[in-house]
């Protein structure tokens, strides 16, 4: 069974890769980045979405292109550019998948750190308000000045430790409460 590959854009490769091409008449032209060169003789044919370089010679399509440029075998290509084997272009290839975990966490790191400012900052403010332990109880902040250590503990992390702790406090706060609620 032969495989069908659905290639992607020969252009849009060279764009993603930062090679810049000067069209001249039907053709796109650039300086190979196979060899070294002063005048451009890689030459592009958007029509046959092929390339040449009358240079070396290297040629071949935008797969070619990507495996040499990238020094990558023909499968860790079709990965590196989301298409999988059955020739569909992934719409989440897992490279994508990790760089949105990522994201996420780093996101939610600075969300989370403005947070536990603000709360912390609160507790500060409540701290004018209570002169004696009985206070707390009579204005029904016992719960939050608990809290108050928990934290400035899960700020330390944020601030101080490494993307690894890090980590384990995302999981903790995002979803070990759901577990939790999930078992009562
Ligand atoms: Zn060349």
């Amino acid at each position: 069974m032969e495989m069908v590959i659905k290639k992607p854009d020969i252009l849009e490769i060279f764009s993603k890769e930062g090679i810049s091409l000067q069209q001249r008449g039907r053709y796109l032209w650039a300086l190979c980045p196979f060899h070294s060169e002063k005048t451009p003789s890689f030459c592009v044919n958007p029509e046959k979405q092929s390339f040449k370089c009358y240079g070396c010679g290297k040629y071949g399509d935008a797969i070619d292109f990507v495996q040499h440029y990238k020094s990558l075998s023909f499968k860790d290509t079709l990965v590196y550019l989301g298409i999988s084997s059955n020739g569909q272009t992934k719409t989440n290839p897992p490279e994508t998948r990790r760089r949105e975990l990522i994201e996420k966490f780093k996101e939610w790191c600075c969300n989370y750190t403005k947070y536990l400012c603000e709360r912390l900052r609160v507790c500060n403010q409540i701290d004018s308000l209570v002169k004696t332990s009985d206070d707390l109880e009579i204005k029904g902040l016992s719960e939050m000045y608990l809290l108050r250590d928990v934290y400035q503990y899960h700020l330390s992390i944020l601030n101080n430790r490494e993307d690894e702790t890090k980590f384990k406090l995302y999981e903790e706060v995002c979803y070990g409460n759901r577990n939790r609620e999930n078992r009562i």
